[in-house]
């Protein structure tokens, strides 16, 4: 099933399945816009299918389910396996944060009788893509009496929208001498908030019609937005793309669609034979930083804590050696072969939509910086899983060597010398506003991870 078009092996009752896993994908993307709406969708599903918050557990034992959440902005599940966690995991990891616009910390300001939102792009965008579409804000607002209220405008569709202006062509004379870099200035993303003042109210009156709305809407003053996450993301939700709808177009598939995929597989292992994992990681996108980024000791001492459970002395140290006898597979998207922009990628070292999960032997920049670079001997084991268990997969680097490049998080975790390799989806207008993925290539990938948690 290597570099093969999986469409062309499905009889019509695997269609329908794979039409039917699409469905819960764009469920989920839809209401998945923001790394914490992201980790309370995963929640949700983790809960449905039996599995317990470590906090309430009080010890584990094989078969157990149980998940672990970071500052509601990581979690990592486990179902325990028949053989003791230092013996290995089989890990599953990707990131759930997605490049986009954040408020600043003060953010609202009047000219000339609008009020507008400064942000602070965050991850790498082409910020003229970001211009004249629908966005909507969603977050949370962390106030000093210990509450936080969670904001979420523009979804419903009898919700308002917000966007971000651009200069009518009429004018644009100036405009487009420009390079595509500078088109638009990131100082001029600034969202449009509105436009009508407050009555009464003398300066500043459309500003402070605006933070009344908020006020009556939120309970929140100006001074709380310090302390907020407000993200401005693309609005409405993940779609069918394609008169033969088979493709999904929607935000953020760069990464929440290999962590859907990944958790549901996860979902449906029962008593595997070596303890698996699901951990969803947030800041990727800006080097994987912080305490919720995969570079936190959050997952380490999770297993710790898994091991204490279970009755074991030394925790630490044992942890330390669950990681270097575990095997993982890090997943993130890779550039889906574009014919409009073939110019740009090897085509016999290229992601094809539709011909299942990507695997990727190493990813970075230049030579190869930045990269974890798989080994041989593990890319080996995994290909004979994928190829038991008749999933289609293929190979791909990020485009032509000194094209450009990009990073993951498969380093991070191959410093605990565990055995880890890229893999993921291929996916087309990575980091704009609209992505596009493959049907067949979710269900590819979702496959290959039950193969990978189920294997010996
Ligand atoms: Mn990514
Ligand atoms: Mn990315």
């Amino acid at each position: 099933m290597y570099r093969t078009n999986a469409w062309k092996n499905y009889d019509s009752k695997q269609e329908k399945e794979v039409m039917k896993f699409a469905e819960g994908y764009k469920e989920f993307l839809s209401a998945s816009k923001t790394e914490r709406l992201a980790v309370k969708e995963a929640v949700k599903r983790l809960n449905e299918k039996g599995f317990v918050n470590v906090d309430s557990v009080k010890s584990v034992k094989p078969g157990d389910k149980v998940y672990f959440v970071n500052k509601n902005k990581n979690v990592c599940a486990f179902v325990l396996g028949e053989k003791k966690i230092t013996e290995g995991l089989r890990i599953l990891g990707a990131h759930i944060d997605s490049p986009r616009m954040d408020l600043k910390e003060h953010p609202i300001y009047q000219r000339n009788e609008f009020a507008l939102a400064d942000t602070h792009y965050y991850g790498g965008i082409k910020k003229y893509q970001w211009v004249t579409i629908p966005l909507a804000l969603h977050g949370v607002v962390c106030k000093k009496d210990g509450t936080t209220v969670e904001v979420n405008i523009g979804e419903d569709p009898k919700d308002p929208v917000v966007g971000i202006s651009d200069l009518l062509i009429h004018l644009a004379a100036d405009q487009l001498s420009k390079t595509a870099a500078r088109v638009i200035e990131g100082e001029n993303l600034d969202v449009t908030l509105g436009n009508k003042p407050l009555k009464g109210e003398d300066s500043n009156a459309v500003k402070a019609n605006i933070l009344k709305i908020l006020n009556k809407k939120y309970g929140i003053d100006e001074e709380d937005l310090v302390s907020a996450e407000i993200e401005v993301v693309p609005a409405g939700p993940a779609r069918d793309y394609g008169l033969d709808k088979s493709m999904v177009a929607g935000y953020g598939h760069d990464d929440r669609c290999c962590a859907y995929t990944s958790l549901l597989a996860l979902l449906d292992v029962e008593n595997p034979e070596y303890t698996g994992c699901c951990v969803l990681v947030d800041k990727e996108e800006i080097g994987s930083v912080g305490a919720t980024g995969a570079q936190s000791r959050f997952f380490e001492n999770a297993i710790a804590k898994l091991i204490e459970l279970s009755g074991e002395k030394d925790p630490l140290w044992k942890a330390r050696i669950a990681m270097e006898n575990s095997k993982m597979l890090s997943s993130d998207v890779s550039a889906g072969y574009d014919p409009l922009y073939s110019g740009v990628s090897d085509p016999n070292n290229s992601a094809y939509f539709s011909y299942g999960l990507v695997f990727n032997k190493y990813t970075g920049s230049r030579g190869k910086s930045g990269s974890n670079d798989a080994n041989p001997e593990y890319y080996a084991w995994v290909r004979k899983v994928m190829d038991d268990a008749k999933v289609c997969w293929q190979n791909a680097e990020l485009g032509k060597v000194d094209q450009g490049g990009g990073g993951t998080i498969a380093y991070i975790l191959g410093n605990y010398n565990m055995n880890v390799i890229d893999a993921g989806l291929p996916v087309h207008n990575m980091h704009a506003p609209m992505e596009i993925v493959s049907k067949a290539d979710l269900f590819e990938a979702y496959r290959g991870y039950v193969a990978f948690l189920t294997s010996k």
